[in-house]
């Protein structure tokens, strides 16, 4: 694979992301190829940004996996997929006081968003009424927490049920480039992915969406992830480091060091300046001691366990972030820059009004 033309100044690229101009697949692949001991100019640099536009802040997520395992899919990095023999917990949908209460201690433990996530292609309208209710049933407890729900492709109209039922976000990952979709999975496509992430948005859903790296891709192609994922102009993006469970396609696929970890949270902080940009999956596997650098990088982090893995005890990452010098966000302060917030705007016009289409 050809390298990029040139040695970045990582200070000239911070400074254009500073200015919201943005960096484009060399500048991006330029990061990511910093050598080894240039990977704290990339961290310094994306820390500047990160100040800038999130300060001292982390925001911490808590996720419920609301039904586990046991999915029709066939992605080769999940756990859940079709045919895996993963030693994980494998059970139907939570009831609503089920979801509840795991929320709760997640929520007691500083979470402000709740992040509800379920195995499946997607839901069935019946779903939607199962998720509509657990928003509720959380809502009730904790009227200001913020609900993101992860239920994967979503149908015509579903996106505006969530929204209606008090979801303020979805998360729906690209997770590689469209051009190697096809390698991590056959059962659907990049653009089925693509055209949930654009549904959810277009009602008004705040749009996460992010990736996972480590996956066998080359930097050119995690930067062409970076820049279709820029399209879709995510409020938030997770950034998974593969977790290469036994049982699935892509065990014993150990790619990752805790420099490159960190330079791909920088190349993600300089395409996203004004994103929330989390250290999702696999962070304590892939980081290790380098944890508390990643945060100097990206603002939100999720707290305790994952889908189906352990992550460290929750208090380690309330720890780690004192530790490192920031503080946990709490759930009256906006996460977004003021700019950006305001530029989510729930749909009130065209499907499900009275009112013209904006078209
Ligand atoms: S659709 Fe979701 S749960 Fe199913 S295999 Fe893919 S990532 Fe896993």
């Amino acid at each position: 694979m050809a390298t990029s033309a040139y040695t970045p100044d990582v200070f000239e690229l911070a400074t254009k992301a500073e200015n919201l101009d943005p960096l484009t697949h060399d500048e991006l692949r330029s990061v990511l190829e910093l050598p080894e001991d240039r990977t704290l100019e990339a961290v310094t640099a994306a820390h500047r940004v990160r100040r800038r536009y999130f300060g001292d802040r982390v925001k911490l997520n808590y996720l419920v996996n609301l039904k586990s395992g046991l999915c029709p899919e066939d992605c080769s990095y999940c756990s859940q997929r079709l045919g895996s023999q993963a030693d994980i917990l494998t059970y139907t949908w939570l009831k609503p006081d089920e979801v509840r209460s795991a929320a709760r201690s997640g929520i007691a433990a500083g979470a402000k968003r709740v992040c509800l996530v379920a195995s499946g292609r997607g839901p069935t309208d019946r779903d939607v009424g199962r998720v509509a209710d657990t928003i509720a049933a959380v809502r009730e407890e904790q009227p200001n927490v913020e609900v993101c729900a992860c239920l994967g492709l979503l149908s015509d109209g579903q996106a505006e049920r969530l929204r209606e039922a008090g979801a303020d976000a979805y998360n729906h990952n690209l997770n590689t480039s469209g051009e190697r979709y096809s390698e991590i999975c056959t059962t659907h496509t990049f653009t089925d992915r693509v055209g949930t992430v654009q549904q959810a948005t277009q009602a008004g859903l705040s749009p996460c969406s992010g990736l996972i790296a480590g996956m066998g891709e080359n930097d050119s192609e995690l930067v062409d992830a970076l820049l279709e994922l820029r399209s879709l102009n995510p409020d938030s993006v997770p950034v998974n480091f593969l977790i290469p469970f036994d049982g699935t396609p892509l065990a014993g696929t150990w790619e990752l060091t805790p420099n490159r970890c960190l330079r791909i949270l920088a190349a993600t902080r300089l395409a996203f300046p004004d994103a929330e940009v989390r250290i999702a999956g696999g962070r304590e596997l892939h980081l290790r001691g380098l944890q508390p650098l990643a945060l100097h990088v990206a603002n939100a982090i999720f707290l305790g366990d994952y889908l189906t893995s352990e992550g460290q005890p929750g208090q380690a990452d309330v720890d780690l972030i004192h530790d490192a010098g920031f503080v946990v966000e709490g759930a009256g302060q906006d996460t977004l820059p003021t700019h950006r917030s305001a530029e989510v705007r729930a749909r009130r016009r065209g499907a499900g009004t009275d009112l013209p289409p904006n078209a």
